[in-house]
């Protein structure tokens, strides 16, 4: 069964806007799908939908089954996601940002998972520092180690790359690609054709809302 199956997504914003319209997919347990589409495809409506912090106007989300408005804290805690943003107090400490991060989730706190998530994204030397003392690619790093602090099986990086520079590009591949190594499946949201061809297994093609075609990425990469 997929880890995630996602039927016939609709969104209607309240002013009228229709971002999602009719969107079918499933998602497999330990691959990396890059969701693929120019600004305002509806690529961060569709993950929000599918994370449960943005409503559907119709449709239906599974997340390891659980119907993700129904059963929303089973879904949710399944699931990791790494906004675009940085939302996060920079006066604060790496340690203690992660680690609340896992009790947002409910979880005990385990400081053995949480010195595993920051050796992972190789914070563990920072983890006294406060994050207005880190780099752009050690910030980036701290949003998936959140994502991560509750060991979600299911991780959602929103355009993980936007906006920076080329060898902070690479170093986040190395993470994904990592992160996948650890069992974790993976989608990511992106706007570059070379970021879903360097790094992802299929590739779904995302624009007015509509899942245009989804494909392993070698079969779509002949195509076009
Ligand atoms: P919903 O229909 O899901 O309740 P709303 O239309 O009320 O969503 O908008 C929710 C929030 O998103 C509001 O704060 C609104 O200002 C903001 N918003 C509105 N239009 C856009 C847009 N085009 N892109 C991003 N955010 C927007
Ligand atoms: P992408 O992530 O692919 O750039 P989004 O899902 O952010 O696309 O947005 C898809 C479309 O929906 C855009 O045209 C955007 O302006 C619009 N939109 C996003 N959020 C809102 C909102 N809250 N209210 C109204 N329109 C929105």
């Amino acid at each position: 069964a997929p880890i995630v199956s996602v039927q016939n997504l609709t969104k209607t914003y309240g002013n009228g806007f229709q971002a999602l319209k009719g969107v079918d997919l499933e998602i497999h347990e330990g691959e990396i799908l890059a969701l693929l589409g120019p600004n305002g495809a509806g690529k961060t409506t569709l993950i929000s939908i599918i994370c449960g912090i943005v409503n559907a106007s119709a449709g239906q989300v599974l997340v390891g089954g659980h119907d993700v408005v129904r059963d929303f804290r089973q879904a949710r805690s399944l699931i990791g996601l790494v906004p675009q943003e940085l939302t996060t107090d920079m006066f604060e400490t790496v340690w203690n940002t992660v680690s609340f991060s896992r009790g947002v989730y409910g979880k005990k706190p385990n400081p053995q998972v949480i010195e595993q998530v920051l050796r992972d994204l190789s914070l563990w030397s920072k983890k006294d520092n406060m994050l207005r003392e880190l780099s752009g690619g050690m910030k980036r790093r701290v949003l998936i180690a959140k994502a991560l602090a509750h060991e979600p099986k299911i991780l959602f990086l929103d355009e993980p790359t936007a906006g920076v520079d080329v060898n902070l590009r690479r170093e986040m591949w190395q993470v994904v690609e990592k992160l996948r190594a650890n069992g974790v499946t993976i989608i990511l949201t992106t706007h570059y054709i070379e970021e879903a061809e360097e790094i992802a297994d299929r590739v779904g093609v995302i624009n007015g809302g509509k899942l245009l075609l989804i494909e392993e990425k070698n079969a779509l990469m002949r195509k076009l």
